[in-house]
């Protein structure tokens, strides 16, 4: 683990908990994350039949589904985990970042 130590504005510490991976399979697209997420990381996107992500207004989608379009905007916030209300955001620690 790295020494990595963020800190609050009041200088007691904080770790930034950065977006990993977005579970396509228990996404509903609800949208909820997008809606919260203030640093243009995150896209909707459209999943066919066959699980091909397209545009969101393509003629096969079958169900919506929240991509990661930005990674590197990500500010650890994590707003997005707090209100998915399916458990589908999975956040790395900025340690863990540093550390790989
Ligand atoms: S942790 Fe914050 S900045 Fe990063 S994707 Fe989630 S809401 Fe956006
Ligand atoms: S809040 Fe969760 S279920 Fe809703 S779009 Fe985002 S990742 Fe998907």
């Amino acid at each position: 683990m790295s020494e990595f130590q963020a800190l609050r504005r009041d200088g007691t510490p904080w770790q930034p908990m950065f977006i990993e991976e977005i579970n396509g399979e228990t996404c509903i697209g609800c949208g909820r994350c997008f809606k919260v997420c203030t640093h243009d990381v995150l896209a909707m996107m459209g999943m066919t039949e066959d699980d091909e992500l397209v545009a969101p207004d393509d003629d096969e989608v079958e169900r919506m589904v929240m991509t990661i379009a930005n990674i590197g905007n990500c500010v650890g916030c994590e707003s997005c985990v707090q209100v998915c209300g399916s458990k589908s955001i999975t956040l790395i620690s900025a340690a863990d970042v540093i550390a790989a």
